[in-house]
């Protein structure tokens, strides 16, 4: 594939987005403060990312014709969801630089292409094995034992495209309940708690990140996080350089969050890799309002070839999602001294829905 390399922008140049979701949307509003523009590419008209730019494409992303267009009104194309299929990717790439590199993809697409990266690494993570029948999910709890987490090698998200199995269930019927014939069997993580690093590595191969961030899932759907996490500073160490080799592997330009469980290892915390998300993540929402720059920005810095921001926390910062109907209770937040409330402007509202975050930021007693 022919491929066009990196480029370095211009204040007045134009970004293309890929997905029109509220990731892009704050994309577009960070880049707007730097005088970039942005061009939201997404096939529902009601994509909360095209209120707040000029220039939208609302087609599907198999049309090639649209595609073709959208490149040649853009200089580089980002994405803010993992899942751009392989051959939309391919067009871009062939007529402007897609950062980070559309090969990313191939990786966090899959994950058993991602855990085997991970491990492949050297990096830990729990136990997993592939399962593509229910004789092979048989093998697998043999293998790893239960409890353990059965999941779709793809497109599973917020918990979705998983099954928790426990010692005496039906196996067949959780192979059924899947209604898939790619997935992973993972270990359980008895985990003590929940963090992810959100890093930035910029075209010159320089990795900044933010402060560890913990994170509280409720339903499988994250609904606070927290910064800095309420680690050992030792940990806090190892969980950013995880993210940062993770980032030299892939040679990636942008932002990505990677999760991670703490478990109890002899009195000490130790790190398993989870996931991986090539682009800007959820538990980085609070870099918006508690410290010097955003993820959204660090992202856009880096995919525009200008120098990454070195980030200053404002102090204990939490953010809390409002998802489904919460954010019918914006009214009472609006209230709350030092609160900062973002709603992403999503016309229907929908049980697990991420409708809208709010921050708050204290300073350390
Ligand atoms: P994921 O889609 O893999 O990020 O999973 C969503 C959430 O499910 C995680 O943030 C955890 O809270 C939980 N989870 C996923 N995998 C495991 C696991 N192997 N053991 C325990 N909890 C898990």
């Amino acid at each position: 594939m022919n491929t066009v390399k990196q480029v370095t922008l211009a204040p007045g140049d134009t970004i293309g987005i890929l997905g029109g979701g509220q990731l892009g949307r704050m994309l577009a509003l960070a880049a707007a403060r730097l005088g970039l523009k942005c061009q939201v590419y997404s096939p529902d008209p009601d994509s909360p990312a095209f209120d707040v730019v000029q220039n939208a494409t609302c087609a599907e992303y198999a049309d090639v014709e649209a595609l073709e267009l959208f490149a040649a009104d853009v200089n580089v194309v980002t994405y803010e969801f993992e899942n751009v299929p392989a051959a939309t990717a391919m067009v871009l790439a062939a007529r402007r630089p897609v950062l980070p590199d559309t090969r990313v993809l191939e990786t966090t697409q899959d994950r058993l292409a991602e855990k085997d990266f991970v491990t492949g690494l050297g990096l830990a993570t729990t136990r997993y094995a592939e399962v593509s029948s229910a004789a092979g999910l048989r093998a697998a709890v043999a293998a790893i034992g239960l409890p353990a987490v059965l999941k779709t090698r793809r497109f599973g998200y917020d918990g979705k495209g998983q099954v928790t199995i426990r010692a005496g269930d039906d196996l067949d019927a959780a192979w059924a309940r899947l209604a898939t014939r790619a997935a992973i069997l993972e270990a359980f993580v008895p985990f003590e708690r929940e963090i992810s690093v959100v890093a930035a590595r910029g075209a010159d191969g320089r990795v900044v990140s933010f402060d560890v961030t913990e994170n509280e899932h409720h339903n499988h759907i994250l609904k606070v996080s927290r910064a800095p996490a309420r680690i050992a500073p030792t940990l806090a160490d190892e969980a950013r350089t995880i993210a940062a080799t993770i980032a030299e592997a892939l040679g990636y330009i942008g932002v990505l969050g990677v999760e991670m469980f703490v478990v109890a290892d002899n009195g000490k915390g130790r790190l398993l890799v989870n996931e991986i998300a090539p682009r800007v993540h959820n538990s980085g929402h609070w870099t918006l309002d508690g410290c010097s720059v955003s993820q959204f920005e660090q992202h856009i810095r880096a995919i525009a070839g200008w120098p990454l921001a070195e980030p200053v926390r404002h102090g204990e910062v939490t953010m809390t999602n409002l998802i489904g109907d919460e954010v019918e209770d914006y009214a009472r937040w609006l209230t709350v001294p030092g609160a900062t409330v973002h709603l992403y402007g999503k016309a229907a509202v929908r049980p697990g829905r991420k409708m809208g975050h709010v921050t708050q930021v204290s300073q350390p007693r």
